[in-house]
């Protein structure tokens, strides 16, 4: 029985967590093909990356009303596809599109559904391991009959490579009505970025409400600057109205992976954590030793963010002689 991907793009390029919940796929059924469904013109130009990770068969949806976005369009082509392949899993990443549309498949589709699965064992009725509460809780679940539907959690696993050749493409139109064209994007306002983006950077700065105002991140900038790094913050920050939402990180705002995560006055609070947990290192700048991030750091310097971040800044240039 196949199985069946749904693929992200940004222009040419595959979306990372999309190459993710394709090693996820592969892990399901061993040598079952896997199954790409990508959206709208272009699509087809991403074929031999899919095929080189082991997509067998990509089948590209295509129709003028899927741009930029129709989710309830988009869920349509899947259910066209899952009717014609009978696959018997589902996968997306569990990015906010991947949940988005899976979760209208299932309604459409009148099947199980379960959201940022990080373990599966396969099988029917199929064995899930999932996060809950913005990845505070994990929980077993089973889903039963097929196709089952899941979600693959951000850096859950690492995307690998199955040397497969470029994937089989076929393009089909599928047949939409009005209704399933009532909630489409119809603007995209792009914000401006300065540098490396907070999801791509290997090393993220935050601030949280310690920093004390939009001014006060004057120096939280300064470092991510010198390392060549984004500028994030917390919650508490976005709805103070000192930085955009844009930056902010957690279960409501971006999850990341960086190399390195500096957060400074920051408390830790689970929602934060759900998006920052994917760091290799976590060093944290906070005045109180007993703030619950410091459970969850590699690092600490218990001290005024004001004082302790200018420091580093000038050591960093001392070091390098600028
Ligand atoms: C449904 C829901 C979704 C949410 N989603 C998110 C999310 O996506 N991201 C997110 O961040 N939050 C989210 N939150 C909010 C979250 O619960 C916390 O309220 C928020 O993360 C707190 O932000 P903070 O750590 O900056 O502030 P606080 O909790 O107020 O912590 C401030 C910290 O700064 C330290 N500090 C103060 N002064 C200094 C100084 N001068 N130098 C150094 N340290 C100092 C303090 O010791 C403290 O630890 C969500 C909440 C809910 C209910």
């Amino acid at each position: 029985m196949p199985l069946v991907v749904l693929v992200e793009r940004h222009a040419d390029e595959v979306d990372e967590l999309s190459l993710q919940a394709i090693a996820f796929a592969r892990t399901l059924q061993s040598g079952a093909d896997v199954h790409g469904l990508a959206i709208g013109e272009g699509s087809t130009r991403t074929a031999s990356v899919l095929g080189a990770h082991g997509v067998s068969h990509l089948h590209v949806a295509e129709h003028e009303a899927f741009a930029p976005y129709a989710p309830q369009a988009v869920a349509r082509a899947a259910v066209e596809l899952i009717e014609r392949l009978a696959p018997g899993v589902v996968l997306a990443a569990g990015t906010e599109r991947g949940n988005e549309v899976l979760a209208r498949v299932a309604a459409v589709h009148n099947r199980p559904f379960a959201a940022n699965c990080t373990e599966s064992t396969g099988g029917d009725p199929l064995r899930v391991i999932r996060q809950r509460w913005g990845g505070s809780l994990l929980e077993e679940a089973e889903l039963s009959g097929e196709p089952a539907l899941l979600t693959v959690a951000p850096h859950a696993v690492a995307a690998s490579q199955a040397n497969g050749r470029s994937a089989e493409v076929e393009t089909f139109r599928p047949t939409l009505s009005p209704e399933e064209l009532a909630v489409r994007v119809i603007e995209h306002v792009q914000t401006e970025t300065k540098g490396v983006s907070l999801e791509d950077a290997k090393v993220v700065v935050s601030g949280g409400r310690g920093t004390g105002s939009a001014e006060g991140f004057a120096v939280i900038e300064e470092l991510a600057d010198l390392l060549g790094g984004a500028v994030g913050c917390s919650r508490a920050v976005t709805m103070a109205g000192w930085r955009p939402h844009t930056d902010q990180v957690g279960q409501t705002g971006t999850k990341i992976a960086p190399d390195v995560y500096i957060a400074c006055g920051i408390s830790g609070a689970t929602q934060h954590m759900a998006g920052c947990k994917g760091a290799k290192k976590i060093l944290v700048i906070n005045t109180d030793p007993e703030a619950s991030i410091m459970t969850g750091a590699d690092y600490a310097v218990i001290g005024d963010l004001h004082e302790v971040v200018p420091a580093v800044s000038t050591a960093l240039r001392k070091a390098r002689g600028t």
